[in-house]
């Protein structure tokens, strides 16, 4: 027998529901936040994302699955969304006119990653990105977006964690103070940690090693390295978070695991058990840099990425996803019957009502536990006597109420009594 690759899964059954739960949430949310539909490849260029996300980060240095393809060209399945956006807008020249651009994708990733609860090789995220505005609003807008879908979709203990990294000059006056601080411990640290001091100090906030030691508690907090320009921004920001309602804390810790971020950084977490460690749905920040880093103007931009096998695992604990009943199920015997039974459920189906019939050559009586099994709501009981005079009989399965209407007017009845 063939199985699945390590670290990839079948959605199927509730997880199937709660996917198609959660898919009609996101595109239902991005229009109304005015987001367009964006698609990109879910294999771009090596280069593109080990300049984007940096060498030395976690997610290039282990996990990205790199491979040549037949004409040895170097290429890389996507780790994330925003690298792929940002090609997209500059190679279709969108920075012209029209700013800014409003983005959403809904797409799998693939990390080369040590899987597990809320951890995969495969993984699907849904991400927005705006490019084009420096306003704080924007930051405002890309954090509380993200928290009231997940509102919408049953979580009650949301809370925001959110950070200020500054410009680039102000990362590099704390990196300095970081390396200062981090030196005399170096010997205490992980092995990543160690080269991290060397290559991307700011990474050891984001080790999953080290992250809770002793150390790494008293670090120098990068809000006091902040110039005065960017404490301003950050606190416009959470004056509109706080407009917005949004239940947010403040930490000096979160830094990502991606280069690109600057400014606004933030992640959603939920308490949920079944999360254990993987506690982060959303997450994401500034990166007013990326755009110019590869190639295009000079463009502010800001983005979250909401990873959807996490949010669908803590979904467990909210509802009971069961399949969606089914409005109507159509029995019949004979093939008189039978033709009458496609043609009937092909227009209530195009009339938006859900219907399914016997394809098996099933008894009656199974036909019956087949539509109680689907939880159809109405049967439809085709008959040859009753279809000559231009009548069908429609039974209520939970009252068993049966009522014989005219044919021509059994759309009106199903949706009047939908
Ligand atoms: P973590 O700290 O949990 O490793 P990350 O910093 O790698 O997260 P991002 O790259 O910002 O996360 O991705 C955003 C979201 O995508 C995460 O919050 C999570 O919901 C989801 N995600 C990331 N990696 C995985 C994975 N391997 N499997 C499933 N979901 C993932
Ligand atoms: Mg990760």
């Amino acid at each position: 027998m063939i199985t699945k690759p390590k670290g990839t899964y079948d959605i199927i059954d509730k997880e199937a529901t709660k996917m198609k739960i959660i898919n009609r949430a996101i595109d239902y949310f991005c229009e109304f936040y005015h987001y367009e539909y964006i698609r990109t490849p879910i294999f771009e260029s090596r280069d593109l994302f080990h300049r984007t996300v940096g060498e030395e980060t976690d997610i290039v240095t282990k996990e990205t699955y790199d491979f040549k393809d037949r004409s040895d060209r170097e290429l890389t399945l996507r780790p994330e969304g925003t690298a792929g956006v940002v090609r997209s807008f500059i190679e279709n020249k969108m920075y012209g006119t029209n700013l800014p651009k409003k983005f959403y994708y809904n797409g799998t990733m693939y990390r080369y990653e040590r899987p597990g609860n809320g951890r995969n090789r495969e993984f699907t995220q849904f991400g927005v990105e705006i490019l084009g505005s420096n306003d704080p609003m924007i930051d405002a807008e890309i954090i509380s977006m993200p928290y009231r879908l997940l509102e919408e979709l049953g979580f009650k203990d949301l809370n925001v964690k959110i950070n200020n990294l500054g410009s680039k000059s102000d990362r590099e006056n704390y990196k300095n103070a970081l390396k200062e601080y981090l030196a005399p411990h170096l010997n205490d640290l992980c092995c990543d940690c160690k080269k991290r001091f060397e290559t991307n100090p700011l990474r050891i906030l984001d080790c999953k090693v080290d992250g809770e030691s002793e150390i790494l508690k008293n670090v120098p907090s990068i809000l006091n390295y902040q110039s005065e320009e960017s404490e301003k921004r950050f606190k416009k920001v959470l004056e509109y978070l706080n407009y917005l309602d949004v239940d947010y804390e403040v930490d000096d810790k979160i830094v990502r695991g991606l280069d690109y971020y600057d400014y606004t950084v933030f992640e959603i977490v939920s308490s949920k058990e079944v999360l254990g460690g993987a506690s982060t749905i959303a997450a994401g920040g500034r990166y007013n840099d990326l755009v110019e880093k590869l190639g295009g103007p000079s463009t502010p931009c800001m983005g979250f990425a909401c990873g959807l096998e996490r949010l669908s695992l803590a979904m467990e604990e909210i509802g009971n996803y069961e399949k969606p009943a089914l409005d109507a199920y159509i029995l019949y015997v004979n093939e008189e019957e039978k033709i009458k039974a496609i043609l009937l459920a092909q227009d209530l189906r195009g009339s938006g009502i859900s219907v399914d019939y016997d394809t098996t050559g099933r008894s009656l009586k199974s036909q019956f536990k087949e539509a109680d099994r689907n939880k159809a709501r109405l049967l439809i009981l085709l008959n040859s006597e009753d279809l000559q005079k231009g009548l069908i009989t429609i039974k209520d399965n939970l009252t068993k109420e049966e009522t014989k209407i005219d044919e021509n007017e059994i759309i009106d009845y199903m949706i009047s009594n939908g």
